[in-house]
């Protein structure tokens, strides 16, 4: 079994679910007490969002390096960062790697297209869903056509992810609204819906949906499992 390599903090509520489901995933697969090797480094989020709203990225971009390399040296086979969002900084965090980034993105476009899917909402926040190394990696590279919500709904969901997802909270309101924009965006003529936020499954899944939802957390956490597991 491989070690696998976890940059985790952004937020921790989605990192308790990424370790959860690989620990998990492994018992499925080999049974009795067997569970993941793996290696994870926690960052403290409020320093993060500080940096991602004043738009200094290198700073965050010198972050992600350095907890990178530190799940390196502390005997990862591969990375992955435990957030869509930061996959912003992926080539950076690649480029000063000896081991491999698991992308977070391309996982979840093998699974879309698995599905013979082609037409995809998304939500995340708004670095993911309006930015080129994200929505545009989607398109470009996987050939999906990509709907994303309204000004005013983008808004809201990048709110809802860092005002309360993020602090833990799970508020009926925000869930009724998540519903409603997954709503329109089929509507759309979206065939699924990407939950492009680690936080996200906190709050909606696939029963609040008439289309398959790929909650990314998921995705990228199983994948890592057939990694380390091939
Ligand atoms: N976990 C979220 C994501 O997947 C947002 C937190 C962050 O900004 O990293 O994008």
């Amino acid at each position: 079994m491989k070690t696998i390599g976890l940059i985790g903090g952004m937020s921790w509520e989605s990192s308790i679910e990424y370790y959860r489901i690989i620990n998990e995933t492994v018992r499925e697969r080999l049974g009795g007490l067997h569970s993941a090797k793996s290696v994870m480094y926690s960052v403290d989020f409020s320093e993060i969002e500080a940096l991602q709203h004043a738009g200094e990225w290198d700073a965050a971009t010198g972050l992600m390096v350095d907890a990178a390399l530190h799940v390196q040296n502390g005997g990862a086979d591969f990375v992955l960062i435990c957030t869509n969002t930061m996959h912003k900084m992926a080539p950076a965090v690649e480029a000063a790697l000896a081991i491999p980034l698991l992308h977070i993105a391309d996982a979840t476009a093998v699974t879309i297209k698995s599905q013979n899917l082609h037409k995809i909402g998304l939500l995340g926040t708004k670095f993911t869903m309006e930015e080129a190394f994200y929505k545009g990696r989607l398109e470009d590279t996987h050939g999906l056509d990509v709907l994303i919500p309204t000004r005013q709904d983008r808004d809201l969901v990048h709110a809802i992810i860092y005002h309360e997802l993020c602090l833990g909270q799970i508020i009926p309101a925000s869930k009724q609204a998540y519903v409603r924009i997954m709503q329109d965006l089929v509507a759309r003529g979206a065939e699924g819906i990407i939950l492009g936020c680690t936080e996200i499954s906190l709050l909606v899944g696939q029963a609040d949906s008439t289309v398959p939802v790929f909650d990314t957390t998921r995705i990228h956490a199983e994948t890592a499992v057939d990694l380390a597991l091939a």
